[in-house]
């Protein structure tokens, strides 16, 4: 039987550590954290996780704006906004939901936000930050995957650690953030040969593919700890992950649920961000 690493219960009890500390600067120093998400359309999946983001903002005691765009708006006129927040003192963080539509470029706008504001820490500069070890806004999923393995005291130095899947926004972060820990760390993607006997060897094994149940009991080493960062829709409608829980559990010794895992720490990790960055302004 796994340990069952608990997302939620972590989540909240590091939202009430930023709440408090929130509080606390507020009183000393009177500064109030405050966080900007732009969205841009009518996804319904990007508005439930801006309102969700607003709602711990709200919740953990920070300012909060959301600014909504239709559909069709210039690309000049979400740089515009941006460039507004930029320089707006009483927003410390700014995250534009993603995906944008079509005939913006992603890249232009993610890098015109200034590092210093950039709470999902995908400005180039930042990634430059975490790539050579300098103290940065890190990207938030990744950054919580390696939170809960602290928080449930599994080290990660000396360990071999596997991650599936290379993206700029998991993948890549979450690899570079496990060798920073001391990890030897194997990144696999979809050109990888003999995945399963790759991920045999992992004494952690990080899954940010997108493919519901994709990993297996046959692929994972009895005693690993298992990170899922996955989340699909199975045909019922359901929230699974990449690996295939109920296979896995049994011959893992820890395991994150999904939904319950890494999911509700991308946003604990955006709220402490945000602290962060408000904080570094008194320096
Ligand atoms: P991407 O689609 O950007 O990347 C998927 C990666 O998986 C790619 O590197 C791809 O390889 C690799 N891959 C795909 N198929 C295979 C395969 N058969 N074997 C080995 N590797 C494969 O996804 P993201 O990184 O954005 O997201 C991954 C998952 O994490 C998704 O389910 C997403 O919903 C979830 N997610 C969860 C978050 C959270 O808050 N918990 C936040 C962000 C994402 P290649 O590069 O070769 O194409």
């Amino acid at each position: 039987m796994a340990i069952i690493i608990d997302g939620k219960a972590t989540s909240a009890i590091i939202k009430e550590e930023v709440r408090v500390e929130a509080e606390q600067l507020k009183a000393e120093k009177g500064l109030t954290p405050g966080l900007a998400v732009i969205i841009v359309g009518e996804n319904p999946a990007s508005k439930v996780y801006v309102r969700n983001k607003h709602q711990s903002c709200i919740k953990a005691g920070m300012h909060s704006v959301v600014i909504e765009m239709p559909e069709d708006i210039a690309e000049e006129t979400l740089l515009e906004e941006i460039a507004a927040l930029n320089v707006d003192p009483t927003i410390h963080g700014i995250l534009v939901q993603l995906p944008l539509p079509k005939h913006i470029n992603e890249d232009k706008v993610l890098n015109a936000i200034v590092p210093e504001k950039d709470v999902d820490g995908f400005h180039p500069t930042n990634v430059g930050y975490m790539t050579i070890g300098t103290p940065t806004v890190l990207p938030c999923t990744p950054a919580g995957v390696i939170e809960l393995l602290e928080r449930y005291n599994i080290e990660i130095s000396g360990k071999k650690c596997v991650v599936i899947g290379r993206s700029n926004i998991v993948g890549k972060p979450a690899a570079l953030l496990l060798l920073a820990k001391n990890g030897t760390v194997t990144v696999c993607h979809s050109r990888t040969k003999d995945l399963a006997a790759v991920c045999r060897e992992a004494d952690i094994l990080v899954v940010a593919i997108g493919k519901a149940k994709f990993v297996t009991a046959d692929m994972v080493k009895p005693g690993a700890v298992v990170i899922d960062v996955g989340i699909n829709r199975n045909e019922e409608g359901k929230l699974v992950g990449d690996v295939d829980f109920d296979a896995v559990e049994p011959i893992a010794s820890a395991i994150t649920p999904v939904p319950g895992g890494v999911g509700p720490m991308t946003i604990a990790m955006l709220m402490k961000n945000t602290l962060e960055c408000a904080k570094a302004t008194l320096k």
